[in-house]
């Protein structure tokens, strides 16, 4: 039962050839007998689940219908969840159940999707290798002694190892199409304002999006359709009609124009992922597509400009957090002072913290136009190198990663290093643009992604692709061995 893809569950379901509570539990006990590998989960809601799941098999008796409806996935654990812990992977929040539900979490459960628990992360949703969780690193299914990727590892982990068919992610620089390449799912992240950042704790306001990571782009378009549409509650949600994700899968490829970017193809890539990203583009060629080299001359400054914006926007966001109004609060403070300082210090770990100095000093006075403000201008000429390549071509491939995932700890004494992975993913999130990883095929037994990018609000452009690729490579079918 726990091979079954989201798409198969809601065939079964409407055929009746299982229930949502049972499906519910088998995947509940195989959580439970296998995540201690893992560590993919923060919190698991069983209670919740069943009770879901129930409803949803009452509706279904009822004559209703829908994909999501008695489908198990899980939350990443920043998106809010009422009276249920929402730590966002940090001893700060360890003791924060969420007064509300996040609109992402309300839409999918009104949708009748169940809440099977909530998934690991790196803490405040920084990191690209998922270590720096205050509970603890995520283990690759793949291969247990090398990350998953992240920010959204847990989550990631979870769908390969097949412990739940789907579950919510966020990206911000890359954290759900550098998981996905990781761990041989497909990912995509939307387009900035496509899906409701409202109850999403906020790492970096202008950059993050919420997707879905699932195995396939079917599922992909299926989670999507559940999570994406205009909230007035979020200022910077728009306000355009939500088409029908599943019904453009079916479409042909043929004169699809694909731009391949020559900066994509330099020394930092390794060459084993060179050679199953020109085998990608062999196979949609193949499949109609016409391949053109492209340009995207500012790319080189993507990072560094990435890397003051996100901890910029993180240190403001981040300031709330001082033990009064939220999060941890420390032992017998002194004063005022000593209440924040300790309190910060003890429940903010260093990644986070290094972040918050990072961005206090690139906005402090003095600094910021040095600083903040050229970044900024380079994010408008990375979002203009986009907009001249769509001009030209329909979609932008290249791989997801520079290299498959590494081993644990083998970034942790270099943040630099594991900053420099992000090179292919950041791009989309300085132009809002939405991208999309699907498995192109194993280096070392570990999994490669390729990564495909569209113009504003083309997410079903980029799931039909992906499908009709994925009708035609059976590289998303491969199961980790073990699970
Ligand atoms: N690796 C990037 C960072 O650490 C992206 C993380 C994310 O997308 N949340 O900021």
């Amino acid at each position: 039962m726990h091979q079954m893809t989201l798409a198969e569950i809601a065939r079964g379901l409407a055929d009746k050839k299982f229930s949502s509570e049972e499906l519910t539990k088998v995947l509940l006990a195989r959580i439970t007998q296998l995540d201690p590998q893992l560590n993919s989960f923060i919190s698991l809601t069983e209670e919740l689940a069943l009770e879901q799941a129930k409803a949803a098999d009452t509706r279904r008796a009822n004559g209703e219908s829908g994909a999501l409806l008695g489908a198990p996935i899980a939350h990443k654990d920043l998106f809010c969840t009422q009276g249920i812990r929402t730590s966002c992977g940090s001893k700060m929040l360890d003791n924060f159940k969420a007064p509300y539900d996040a609109t992402v979490v309300a839409k999918l459960a009104a949708a009748g999707a169940v809440t099977l628990g909530k998934t690991n992360m790196d803490e405040f949703a920084m990191g690209s290798a998922n270590e720096s969780s205050w509970y603890g690193a995520v283990k690759n299914p793949w291969n247990l002694e090398h990350v998953p990727g992240g920010s959204s590892g847990g989550s990631a982990a979870a769908v390969a190892a097949r412990l739940l068919p789907a579950a919510t992610a966020t990206d911000t620089g890359g954290s759900i199409r550098q998981p996905a390449a990781f761990t041989n799912l497909t990912g995509l992240k939307p387009t900035y304002g496509r899906v409701s950042r409202w109850g999403m704790i906020a790492y970096a306001s202008s950059l993050d999006q919420g997707g879905p990571l699932a195995r396939t782009a079917e599922d992909c378009a299926i989670l999507l359709q559940g999570m994406a549409g205009f909230d007035q509650n979020d200022s910077t949600s728009i306000d355009e009609p939500v088409p029908d994700y599943s019904a453009s899968l079916g479409d042909s490829l043929q004169g699809l124009r694909i731009g391949v970017p020559k900066e994509y193809f330099s020394a930092g890539l390794d060459p084993r992922i060179a050679e199953l990203i020109q085998n990608s583009i062999q196979q949609l060629q193949k499949l109609g597509a016409v391949i053109k080299e492209i340009s995207l001359p500012n790319m080189q400054h993507a990072i560094p400009a990435y890397y003051v914006i996100a901890p910029a926007e993180a240190s403001s966001n981040l300031s709330r957090f001082d033990g009064v109004r939220f999060g941890h609060r420390c032992e017998n403070p002194e004063n005022l002072i000593d209440l924040y300082k300790r309190s910060r210090g003890e429940g903010f770990g260093p990644e986070v913290q290094r972040r918050i100095m990072v961005g206090a000093y690139a906005l402090s006075a003095g600094y910021y136009d040095a600083y903040y403000l050229k970044a900024q201008k380079i994010r408008r000429l990375v979002k203009n190198d986009f907009m001249a390549a769509f001009n030209e071509v329909d979609i932008i491939l290249g791989p997801t990663t520079p290299n498959p995932a590494w081993k644990l700890g083998a970034k942790n004494s270099d943040p630099v290093a594991a900053y420099l992975e992000d090179v292919y993913t950041i791009t989309a999130n300085l132009a809002g643009l939405p991208g999309l990883s699907m498995p192109a095929g194993f280096v070392d037994g570990l999994p490669v992604g390729v990564q495909l990018l569209a113009p504003y609000f083309q997410e079903g452009r980029l799931l039909n692709v992906a499908h009709q690729y994925q009708l035609n490579t059976d590289w998303h079918t491969r199961t980790p061995t073990g699970f």
